[in-house]
This record gives structure tokens, C-alpha cells and sequence, in this order.
């Protein structure tokens, strides 16, 4: 009779504890915000409007959508797949089993590129003032395997002003990176392309988060990833520098002079990928570590 009566009468509160112990028994990670996230995309709610109503009782139609959204990830689909979106630097961006999800790891990619742009913006205004860099503006940044498009779509959003182009082998990941730049309104060319192959013209700024995991080590990733997002995004061949090596041998032709090469690259791949950059011919090679003090973008 209890148990009937509490789950006729399950308030937010209670439905929320629930979920997080059944979670946090099937291993999910941080059951209890995963718990929270997923009572906010069910009742179309932020935190605090439901910290308002946790004593209130959960409508029917969002109880069932809730334990709908908690079974899945139970069974470990990720957190950004089942409400279908992820934050990146502040911007919602669409999401699915078609693209990575965007990862926080990789706003240092976009913050060294936004550092970028805008000096390129500044040198152009003033050039402009004297007559120099006249066909250069406005400043044409291209991102490499854009998938969800997160990072060009920041850029744009971040650098009002810039020509901006993105480019994926993938169909259905450029049908979210359109979605993506529409919704957040920028304006943003999508190419079907394997790397360079469909790109034209010249580049002040070319960014890559490309896929950089050995072939060899994608079996050892956390099972909800290794599960669940496209190999084609993580796998950087046997080496896992692949994409870097094409990338590196044609950038020059793509770029033009005084811009600059941005990747995000794997914490054991810093000597690599500046060796490779200087046999190419790049200078000013620098790497910028992140908060644990691990290599993570590579600049030049
Ligand atoms: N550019 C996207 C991101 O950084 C996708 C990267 C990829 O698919 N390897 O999240």
C-alpha cells in the first residue's frame, strides 16, 4: 500500500533520489547530477524551477518521460545523446550518435583560435586604415572535421565578422552542424569533404580537432564512448596521427601567410605532431597544456 501511494504521489524530490540510486547502481558516474540533468530535459525545467516545486507532485506525462530518459542511461547511452544536446563555451548545440560530443577539453582549441582570429582582425582594421591587407578581409577560418560544428560555429559566434567554413566526410554530421549554425544564427559554410579535398581558397586560420585515438587503443575507452560516439571521429588510424599527417602536407597551400595551423591533439602527441610541423616547415611551433597539465592544442 505504501509503495503505491508514493509512487501515485512521487514528488520531484523523491522521483530525482530514485533515479540517482538507480543509477548510481548500474555505475553510472556522477549518478546524482546525471539524475538532476536528466529531471530538467524531462520536465522542460531548469535547477532552479524545479528546486521550487521539489515538493510537488510529477505530472504523469513527465514522470514517464523521465524514467524513460533514466533507463537509457542506465543501459550507459551518454547524458548528451538522450536530451539530444551538449554546451559548448556557452552555446547549445545539437547532438546525436552521428557527431562527438562536443567536450569541454576542447574549448582550449577554441579560446587559442578565437586569441587568433582576433589579433588577425585587429591587424586587418588597422591595415585597412593604411591601405595593406585591403583583399584579406574579412579573416577566412576553415575547421577540419567539424562534425557538430562546435568549434566553427563558436568562432563565428565569438569573432562577428570572419568568414567562416567547415568541413566533414560526414553527411549526417553536417545535417547537425547546419541545424547548429542555424540556431544559434551564424552564418556558416558546410562542406562535404575529406579534408582539403572540396575546399577552396585560402585561410588566415585552419583549426582541426581531428580523430586521434590509436585504431589500436579505441577498445580501452570508456565504454559509453567506445559504445556509443562514431569511431570514424575518434579513430587517428594506427598511429593515431593519420589526420595530422594529411592535414600538415597540404595546410600550406591553404594557408595564407602570417596565418596560422590549431589543433587539439592527444596528451602523448606533442613531440609528434611538432616534429611533423617543423619538417613541414612551420615555425613558432607551441603547445598549450590544459588544467592538468596535459599537452592539448598545438599552435603554429
Ligand atoms: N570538431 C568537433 C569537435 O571538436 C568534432 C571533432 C571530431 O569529430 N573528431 O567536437
Amino acid at each position: 500500500m505504501k509503495e503505491v501511494r508514493a509512487s501515485r504521489h512521487a514528488t520531484y524530490r523523491q522521483v530525482k533520489r530514485e533515479a540517482a540510486e538507480k543509477l548510481s547502481g548500474q555505475g553510472v558516474p556522477d549518478a546524482d547530477i546525471d539524475a538532476g540533468l536528466l529531471l530538467e530535459y524531462a520536465s522542460s525545467m531548469d535547477r532552479t524551477q524545479l528546486l521550487l516545486r521539489e515538493e510537488e507532485e510529477v505530472p504523469g506525462a513527465i514522470l514517464s518521460r523521465y524514467r524513460e530518459a533514466v533507463r537509457l542511461r542506465s543501459c550507459r547511452i551518454p547524458l548528451q545523446q538522450i536530451t539530444g544536446e551538449a554546451d559548448f563555451c556557452g552555446i547549445r548545440f545539437e547532438v546525436s550518435d552521428q557527431v562527438l560530443t562536443p567536450r569541454q577539453d576542447t574549448e582550449i582549441l577554441e579560446e587559442e583560435a578565437v586569441k587568433q582570429i582576433r589579433v588577425l582582425q585587429r591587424k586587418a582594421c588597422a591595415g585597412e586604415a593604411c591601405g595593406a591587407w585591403k583583399d584579406r578581409r574579412p579573416v577566412r577560418v576553415l575547421d577540419l572535421c567539424t562534425g557538430s560544428g562546435c568549434l566553427i560555429i563558436a568562432a563565428a559566434k565569438l569573432c562577428p565578422g570572419i568568414e567562416a567554413v567547415g568541413a566533414d566526410i560526414s553527411g549526417p554530421a553536417l545535417d547537425i552542424a547546419r541545424r547548429n549554425a542555424e540556431n544559434s544564427g551564424t552564418d556558416v559554410t558546410f562542406l562535404e569533404s575529406d579534408l582539403f579535398e572540396k575546399v577552396e581558397g585560402t585561410f588566415d586560420v585552419i583549426l582541426s580537432n581531428p580523430p586521434y585515438i590509436r585504431t589500436g587503443d579505441i577498445g580501452g575507452l570508456m565504454d559509453e564512448v567506445r559504445d556509443h560516439e562514431p569511431h570514424m571521429a575518434l579513430d587517428g588510424g594506427p598511429d593515431g596521427l593519420s589526420f595530422y599527417r594529411r592535414i600538415v602536407s597540404l595546410a600550406p597551400r591553404y594557408l595564407n601567410p602570417g596565418g596560422c595551423l590549431l589543433f587539439e591533439i592527444g596528451f602523448d602527441e606533442g613531440q609528434d605532431v611538432t616534429r611533423m610541423l617543423r619538417e613541414a616547415g612551420f615555425g613558432n611551433v607551441r603547445i598549450i597544456r590544459d588544467l592538468n597539465g596535459l599537452d592539448r592544442v598545438i599552435s603554429s
